[in-house]
Order: C-alpha cells, then sequence, then structure tokens
C-alpha cells in the first residue's frame, strides 16, 4: 500500500435506521482507505450495506430514521460528520460526486441534457451561461458523446440508456472531483455499454488522478476496473485485498461462493453454483459471523464474531473468518 495519506478513511463506521419494528443495523463498524487516483470497488449482495456506505459518505442519509452511531469519515483528514449541511454541500458534486444506477431517476425530463450539466458546472463555478455551454461540450466530447453540439440541446428522452449513463458522468466529472462514488453504474446496460462505461471511467481516473469508489453487486465486472476490493457481507467487510488477491486467491467462504456464480468467459462446462439460501434481514441478523447459516465450513467457534485479521504483515490482504485465526480464547 502507498505510504501517502488516504484521500478517505472511514474508520469504524456504524450506521443504522430506527423504526417502530426493529433496529436495522445495515453498516457494521466498516473500515476502508481509498488513495488518490486508485478505484476500490465494494462488492456484495443486494443489502448488505453498501449503498448505504456510499450515501453515509456524501452525509445523504435520512436523519431520523436514519443514525450514525460511531465512527469517522476523513476525506483528505478532515471528518465529513462534523461539519454542517452547508460545508457539505460545497464538498457534494465539487470535491466528492456520485452517479446512480438509473439515470432516468436523476435527469429531469423536461430540461435538455446541456442545461443539466451547465447547471452543475455554474452551481460551483464563477462563470457566465456562455462559458458554461463551452465547457458542457468540452465535457460531452470528453464521455465520447457523438456530435456534442447537437447532443447538447437534446432531452432525456432522446438518448439511449448508454448515452444518458455518459450524460451522468459528464455531470459527475463537471467539477474534476477528487473522488467520484459509481453506485452501480452499470446496471441497466447491456455487457458492452457496461463496458465502455467502466473503461470510460478508468480513463477519466488516469487523466485526472480521480479515486473511484466503485459499488456493485457483480464481482465480475471489478476485474478490470478496480486496484483493491472489498467483500461486504449483512453490513461488514469481511474480506479486502487487491484485486488480483481476490480473484487469484480468494480466503472467506463468502468471496469464493461469488466468484462460483459468475459465468466464466472460457465456459469450461463447469456448472455455476450460486451461494445456497439468502443474505439475513439486516433488522435480524445471525449472531457471530452472519454468513454461519449459509456456510458449508460453519463450526462451533462461528457463534462468536470473528475480527478483521491481516493475512500478510501489512494490510494486503485482510479477512474476517475463523479458518484463519486461532485465537478464539482472546474473543
Ligand atoms: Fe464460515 Fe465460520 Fe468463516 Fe463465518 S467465520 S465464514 S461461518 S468459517
Amino acid at each position: 500500500m502507498p505510504s501517502i495519506s488516504p484521500l478517505l478513511s472511514i474508520e469504524n463506521l456504524n450506521t443504522s435506521f430506527h423504526t417502530d419494528d426493529a433496529v436495522i443495523r445495515a453498516v457494521r463498524g466498516v473500515n476502508l482507505q481509498i488513495h488518490q487516483g486508485k478505484t476500490l470497488a465494494i462488492v456484495g449482495e443486494s443489502g448488505c450495506g453498501k449503498s448505504v456506505t456510499a450515501l453515509s459518505i456524501l452525509r445523504l442519509i435520512t436523519m431520523p430514521p436514519g443514525h450514525h452511531d460511531s465512527g469517522q469519515i476523513k476525506f483528505n483528514k478532515v471528518n465529513l460528520l462534523d461539519l454542517s449541511e452547508n460545508e457539505m454541500q460545497k464538498i457534494r458534486g465539487n470535491d466528492i460526486s456520485m452517479i446512480f444506477q438509473e439515470p432516468m431517476t436523476s435527469l429531469n425530463p423536461i430540461f435538455t441534457v446541456g442545461d443539466q450539466i451547465s447547471e452543475a458546472i455554474i452551481q460551483h463555478q464563477k462563470i457566465t451561461s456562455k462559458e458554461a455551454r463551452n465547457q458542457t461540450i468540452d465535457l460531452l466530447k470528453k464521455v465520447s458523446i457523438p456530435s456534442p453540439e447537437i447532443r447538447i440541446d437534446q432531452y432525456p428522452h432522446e438518448l439511449s440508456g448508454g448515452m444518458k449513463q455518459r450524460i451522468m458522468i459528464a455531470m459527475a466529472i463537471a467539477c474534476s472531483p477528487s473522488l467520484l462514488i459509481a453506485d452501480e453504474p452499470t446496471t441497466a446496460l447491456d455487457t458492452t455499454i457496461q463496458a465502455q462505461i467502466l473503461n470510460l471511467l478508468s480513463t477519466i481516473s488516469k487523466e485526472t488522478e480521480m479515486a473511484i469508489l466503485l459499488i456493485t453487486h457483480n464481482l465480475g465486472i471489478v476485474a478490470q476496473f478496480a486496484d483493491r476490493v472489498a467483500v461486504m457481507y449483512a453490513g461488514k467487510i469481511v474480506e479486502e485485498a487487491t484485486v488480483e488477491n481476490i480473484f487469484t486467491n480468494p480466503m472467506h467462504p463468502y468471496t469464493r461462493g461469488l466468484l462460483n456464480s459468475i459465468p466464466k468467459d472460457d465456459n469450461d462446462g463447469s456448472k455455476l453454483e450460486p451461494i445456497k439460501g439468502s443474505a439475513p434481514h439486516s433488522g435480524n441478523l445471525p449472531q457471530g459471523c452472519a454468513f454461519h447459516p449459509r456456510c458449508d465450513e460453519n463450526m462451533p467457534r462461528c457463534q462468536k464474531q470473528p475480527q478483521m485479521i491481516n493475512l500478510t504483515n501489512n494490510t494486503e490482504h485482510q479477512i474476517a473468518c475463523w479458518l484463519y485465526d486461532d485465537s478464539v480464547e482472546e474473543h
């Protein structure tokens, strides 16, 4: 790992939702770091806490019922959880921006895409509308929109799904953020367009040193695009490693299960093996390792919560699983 300070450092984040029926512990003691110019992917099944982690970073959790129970989210060494709403508004879109899964819910159907991108620019920069229009055309070129001088005056419904997602990326990078959070940015797209969009994000990241937090339920798409992968289950990070280690040497039974359920490109005839059972509800988690009801290697000590340990003598490969931790007496 680089020795320079991380751009984003999440320390022991706990985010919950208090309803009449239950306390839903969506994020439980998450620690993560992202360095400038790097891509960290958080992967896991729906409802595992990935998106709540992302929304917590931008302070977009509705409170109540949401609540940050403890932890810090340090961006450039400033704890975002300590900032006022006014201070956060200056950071959102400017220093940290986010693209969402479904562009149609984020793009306004009654304004042209050009007006929507220009508005994002004018909000954060003191420039004229003509300068903003020129910058918008440059952004459309950057995200490979053909005929940008024509597209700029079109409405979202006149564009394809892939093109709308490119518009979302143009809006997100309009103010050159140092961190982009991409929450399932390609789920609604076919695989060819998925690869184009992820390649585009990767190119922008290399050119501008922008860090990316990529959130996805699909471990298959991160291999080419992420530097590190954090695997999340029931609100906890259960394994974190370089992308090479996750793919060549997955250690956690859940990570191995996710990998076994990805269709292989070379289709060697081996059958896909989906993970048995389903993820638990965050309001009713099993005791100890939350994966134990689905784990073939479950053993008595799995009734206690395993702690994150380093498998190497640095933080290169970390895991929370009793198979690799013989310190049961101490926990
Ligand atoms: Fe399986 Fe136990 Fe490891 Fe959990 S701690 S993943 S139940 S072996």
